[in-house]
């Protein structure tokens, strides 16, 4: 049941001191929800009937492609609207979310029946280990390595180094460490959406991943997709997706092309107004929450000229990457949990555990309630005074 007395929700008793079981605010997750509004909003214009005939081959019947030509020319149209990516020249692969053209890159960049596999930097390889990559650490962390061979005397093998920019968690827009010609190089873009980030310029980076998850906020319906300049690698990312699935689901494709032509509604000012304005007044609130708190932390950027807005931006990142600043307060994950936060433990993303990972782009209801389990918390800091 409800509280009865002025405790906050979350807590009952004489001193509200009694924390209630399942009182959780769970900022876990990456879920895009906090695009919901501008859908429902939008609800006729981005709805999609398909009728029982439509789109059962394979391909599709008037081009035999595999990808729609529409909506592959509304991918390029949106890169270039947004001038987040140079696509002009560039070979565009599309599969089920970022997570399959992830592993669709590793495959593709890494060498065929190689003695040695190709070895892998960042976060995300963890789930990449296999016969052709072995995951090998995060380079970020390593101090001023800008060449292998501080880290290695293995100069025959491949490498593969992960740059997610922006950063997750933090937000931060990253360059790749590693160098040399033995180094092969992914750019996970899917956070380099007005939402989130400043857009700085068009990246051209050799191999480019997106996803639907991030600029709409439709994760469930897994559709991403890689710009690609090499040929070569563009091939064989396309077998790799072909071996796997034959083809991305013709529905989905039906729905990201009706999804994406609302979204360049206006030059896209409708959508990334909607998204900007949204992340930004979330992290004003928790920046002016933590603000009083000396117990906790949170990541410091800086706004930033955006290209795409003509203006300078402040912060609007997707997470907050908090630190627990207390040398009492080691594990920050079990500190928030106590408190009826869950966020996802440093741990995850090879830091330590005085920091945590709390989502900011979950439902508005997901927010407010986060923002007030962590008023509740940061207010205890002057009870015990
Ligand atoms: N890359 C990054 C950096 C992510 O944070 C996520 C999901 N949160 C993904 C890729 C996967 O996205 P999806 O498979 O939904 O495209």
């Amino acid at each position: 049941g409800k509280p009865m007395c002025e405790c906050n929700s979350c807590y009952v008793g004489a001193d509200c001191s009694h924390f209630l079981d399942g009182c959780i605010a769970d900022a876990d997750s990456g879920d895009p929800l906090f695009l919901e509004p501008f859908w429902m909003k939008n609800a006729a214009s981005s709805a999609v009937v398909v009728a029982g005939w439509h789109r059962m081959s394979y391909s599709f019947r008037d081009s035999h492609t595999r990808t729609s030509n529409e909506l592959e020319n509304h991918i390029r149209l949106l890169h270039a609207v947004i001038g987040n990516a140079v696509t002009e020249g560039r070979y565009i692969v599309i599969g089920v979310g970022s997570t399959q053209l992830l592993s669709a890159a590793v495959h593709a960049l890494s060498p065929n029946g190689s003695a040695s596999p190709a070895k892998l930097y960042k976060a995300q390889t963890k789930y990449f280990n296999s016969e052709d990559s072995k995951w090998q650490g995060d380079t970020s962390l390593w101090e001023n390595s800008t060449s292998l061979s501080k880290n290695t005397t293995d100069t025959s093998a491949t490498f593969v180094e992960f740059v997610t920019s922006p950063n997750n968690p933090d937000g931060k827009l990253m360059k790749a460490v590693l160098d040399g010609s033995s180094v092969k190089t992914i750019y996970d873009h899917a956070y380099y959406w007005p939402h989130f980030t400043a857009i700085e310029a068009p990246a051209d980076e050799n191999v480019m991943i997106f996803t639907l998850s991030k600029v709409t906020g439709h994760a469930g319906s897994r559709f991403g997709w890689a710009v690609v300049k090499d040929k070569d690698v563009y091939e064989r990312i396309a077998q790799y997706i072909n071996l796997n699935i034959l083809v991305a689901t013709h529905d989905t494709q039906l729905r990201a092309l009706k999804l994406l032509s609302v979204a360049l509604k206006g030059g896209g000012k409708e959508l990334f107004g909607f998204g900007y304005k949204a992340m930004r007044h979330r992290w004003k609130k928790l920046s002016r929450s933590l603000s009083k708190s000396s117990r906790f932390s949170l990541q410091n950027l800086e706004p930033m000229y955006c290209t795409y807005f003509e203006e300078v931006t402040g912060p609007s990142p997707a997470y907050a990457w908090l630190k627990c600043e207390r040398e009492e307060d080691k594990d920050c994950h079990e500190v928030l949990k106590s408190a009826g936060i869950i966020g996802r433990e440093g741990s995850v993303f090879g830091a330590e555990s005085r920091y945590v990972r709390l989502s900011l782009l979950k439902g508005q209801d997901d927010f407010d309630w986060l923002l007030e389990r962590i008023d509740a918390l940061v207010s205890q800091e002057y009870g015990s005074r």
